[in-house]
Parts: C-alpha cells; structure tokens; sequence
C-alpha cells in the first residue's frame, strides 16, 4: 500500500522528488492519529485542551519552540533574552505515550489521500489541523524583500538587534556625517501595534541607554521613521487611540508620516512618495498573508493567502482537515470575511476545535465558533499604552499596567512568565536594557 502511495504521487508530481512515505518514524496505533501542523498559539492550545487519550497525536513545526510573537520587538530592542518568549513544543506533549513532536517542515498536503508531505518525509493522517499562522508579506517588492529587515521569529528579532547594535559600533568609526546619520537612522515600515511599538522600544534606547553606551556618538542626529500608509497610526483601533499613540511617539522624537507610501529601498536609502529617507535599516512591519501550504484545492485559499473554513473549523470541502488561527478564514456570521489575525483569536479557536474533535470521535454535531473580543492595546513604552475595549477606552499608565499583565499571564510557561518579570522590574527601575548583545550571525 505505502509503495502505491509513492507511485501515485511521483505520477502527479513528475518533477518534484517525494519523500519517502516514513510516517517520520510513528508507529500508527489503534488511535485515530490527529496531524497538527504548527506549534504557534492555535496548535499549542488545541494540543493543551485536547482530550489526548482520543487520538495519537502528531505536530510538525518547522522549529521545535512556540514563540511568543506579541514580544519580538522587546527582544529586537534588547528589552528581553530570547529565551523567555520561547517555549519547547516538546513539552506539553512528552508525559502523553501517544503524542509526538516532529521538527520538519512541511512542503505539502495531499488531502485526496490523507497525506502531509515534509522535508524529513511523508505522513498519514486521520485528521489534520493546519495552523501555519502567517508569513511576512512585501506586496511584491522585491527590493524591499531583500534589504528589509523582517520580525516573524526569534531569529528575526535577534537579527534587527545586532543590525541596531552593529551600525551604532560602525556610526562611531566613520567621521562622515552623513554616512554616520545614515548608520544611526531607522525606518520602520507600518504603524500598526508592532510598528508602533517598536518604535516606542527603540526611541526609549535612544533616549536611555545611547547616550551612557555612546557618549562619543551625537545621539540626537539618530533620527527615527515611522511611516504609515493609512492616515492614521493604529487604524484597526479607536481615534483616541490612534491619536494618543502618535502623541506619545511624539514626544519620544519619532517621526511620523501617515498618509505615506513606501515605494522602495536598496539598503541605504528608502523612497516614499513623499521623499527619500537615508537609513541602514529598515524595518518592515507592512503586512502579512497566511501560510498557506501547496496541495490544498485554489478555491479555497483566499487572496490574503487564508483557508476558507466553515463556523466549524472544516476546510470547505473536506471532512477531516481543519484550518484554525493566521491562516485560517473561519466564516461565521458575525465574522462573515474571517477573524482578525490575533493571538487572541487563534488561542481561543484552538482551545474551541479541542472541544469540536472530541464531540467528532464521539458522533456529536459540531459547534460553531464564536469569537469573544476581550479588547486590543498597544504600548509605546513606559507608563505609555492605549487600551481599547468594548465598554472603556483608555491610556496612560493603566494602559500600560494592563498591557504587562495581560502579556505577562499570556506568556506561555511559568518560568518565562518569572524572568520576564524580573527583566520588566529591572528595566523599569534601572533605566537600562541588559541584553544588548551582538552576536554574530
Ligand atoms: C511581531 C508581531 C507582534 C504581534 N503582536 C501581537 C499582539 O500584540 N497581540 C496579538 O493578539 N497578536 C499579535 N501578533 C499576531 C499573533 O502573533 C498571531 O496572530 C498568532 O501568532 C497566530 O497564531 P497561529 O497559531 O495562527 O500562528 P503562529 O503563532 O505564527 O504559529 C505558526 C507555527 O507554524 C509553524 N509553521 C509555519 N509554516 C510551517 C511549515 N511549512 N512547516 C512546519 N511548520 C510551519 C511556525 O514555525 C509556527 O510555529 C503579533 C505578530 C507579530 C509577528
């Protein structure tokens, strides 16, 4: 049967070499084998709520750590080691005898057979979850891709913190002013939530910890961008929010410019419609579409790269594969286009689908999803945050103090939750960012 298989999918795919069909070393049991692909928060809270004795379960990433995106920026501005936003995926799974953690990445799905095609090997599942979150989007723009810097994982985040670290170093050998002011400048691509807190982090360092680390350097000539191309910063929060975060980014010195349209950059220099910028670093935050894998029907992907899936999780068209959080376009009625790409959203349609797997192997109906909007912030640094929720709007200081214990109880893994305090403690008494390392990469 398994050599069938094989000779089936080198026929439909004459060119492209196929993976042995290995089932990546699982022996299959007497269980249905469940197949999660992706460890981010869906796949991590689907797991942590499944009732585990129903199925063997198998997830796939890429990498064998959950990341804690909602706090990359505070690790690409040496505010937090990378450690305490990362979480081992093998953890949640190792005291279950028929769970598994595979690290490849997955290349395909071939639905029609039940099969997920890896670059370790193939796969047969029962049931499929795909929850591969989304990837960093250019719109097309090549040069952009290839000089911008992204913020999608750990690597990402390290990357733009020796990148910053690095051209200060530099800035500080050079007696030209003009390359210097080039070295020191940032542009960051996009004033949503990470956009503008990025922004924040990074003129907090320039305002605290430059002037101490670089006294040779004249800080204020490091200008910081932050160009947005709606008219307003935030634009999927309120007005009061919007304008109270452009204030705060204000007063940090950053430059805004809403309305504007990044139009290229070659490394050395950004072009917008409304003039050049000078600057060795440009930070995008423009975008992202899902992660879609190939295999799956075109009708079903949307045009922001998302699978269409019923109220009930279910890729349209198929019984057993289910799409949940970045990728996924859960159509229900109060969200008729999908959900907003939130941690929020893919946390709590992972923990629903749990509930909706174990109501499938008992012959229960499937619920629908219904998403509970607990509110959305953003913080641009100390006692400076903007809360939207249903009933309240606010900012300031309660902002901010909300904004750390919601991401401190979110964290995932209690030791995490324990060093990140104690970093937030030390950084807000010290004035200081300890992890200001380069390491070479
Ligand atoms: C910088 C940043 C800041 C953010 N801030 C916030 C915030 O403040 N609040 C908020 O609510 N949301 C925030 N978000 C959005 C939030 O992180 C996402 O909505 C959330 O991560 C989606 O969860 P997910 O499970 O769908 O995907 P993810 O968490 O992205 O997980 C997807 C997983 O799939 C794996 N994967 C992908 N493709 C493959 C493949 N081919 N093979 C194997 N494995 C694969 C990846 O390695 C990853 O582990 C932020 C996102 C970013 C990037």
């Amino acid at each position: 049967m398994p050599e069938q298989v094989i000779e089936l999918l080198k026929e439909q795919h004459e060119e492209k070499p196929v993976r042995e069909l290995n089932d990546l070393g699982i022996r299959k049991t007497e269980r249905p084998r469940l197949v999660i692909l992706g460890g981010g928060f869906g796949g991590l809270h689907l797991i942590r709520a499944l009732r585990k004795q129903d199925f063997q379960v198998v997830l796939i990433d890429k990498q064998n750590h959950h990341t804690f995106q909602p706090l990359l920026y505070q690790v690409a501005t040496s505010g937090l080691e990378a450690d305490s936003i990362a979480y081992p995926l093998r953890k949640p799974l190792n005291a279950h005898p028929d769970c598994h953690f595979r690290m490849v990445e997955v290349t395909e799905v071939v639905p029609e057979k039940n099969l997920v095609v890896t670059n370790g090997g193939t796969l047969r599942y029962d049931y499929l979850v795909i929850a591969t979150g989304a990837r960093t989007n250019y719109f097309g723009m090549k040069d952009i891709e290839r000089h911008a810097l992204p913020m999608k994982s750990i690597s990402d985040a390290i990357g733009i913190r020796n990148r910053l670290l690095r051209n200060y170093e530099e800035a500080l050998l050079i007696n030209d002013p003009e390359q210097k002011d080039q070295l020191m400048n940032v542009v960051i691509a996009g004033g949503g939530p990470t956009g503008v807190e990025l922004a924040g982090a990074i003129a907090e360092f320039k305002k605290y910890i430059m002037p101490h680390d670089y006294p040779d350097l004249d800080v204020k000539s490091a200008k910081i961008h932050l160009i947005e191309l709606t008219p307003e910063l935030l634009p999927a929060m309120s007005d009061e929010a919007s304008q109270k975060a452009e204030e705060y980014l204000r007063q940090l010195s950053v430059i805004i410019k809403t309305n504007t349209k990044i139009e290229g950059y070659d490394g050395r220099v950004v072009r917008t419609d409304a003039g050049n910028i000078p600057a060795r670093v440009m930070l995008w935050t423009g975008g992202v579409s899902g992660a879609i894998l190939p295999g799956l029907g075109k009708g079903l992907v949307t045009k922001k790269g998302r699978i269409k899936a019923n109220a009930s999780g279910r890729v349209k068209g198929y019984d057993n594969v289910f799409a949940i959080g970045d990728v996924a376009q859960i159509e229900t009625k109060n969200y008729p286009q999908g959900h907003p790409q939130l941690a929020s959203v893919a946390v709590q349609q992972g923990k629903f689908l749990a509930t909706n797997l174990t109501r499938h192997i008992k012959g229960k109906e499937l619920k629908e999803f219904h998403y509970i909007n607990k509110g959305t912030m953003a913080t641009v640094g100390r006692k400076k945050a903007v809360v939207d929720m249903k009933k309240w709007k606010f900012h300031g200081a309660a902002a901010w103090l909300v904004w750390l214990s919601v991401h401190l109880y979110s964290l995932v893994g209690f030791k995490n939750k324990v060093v990140t305090f104690i970093n937030w403690a030390w950084n807000y008494f010290n004035h200081d960012r300890e992890t200001r390392l380069i390491i070479k990469d």
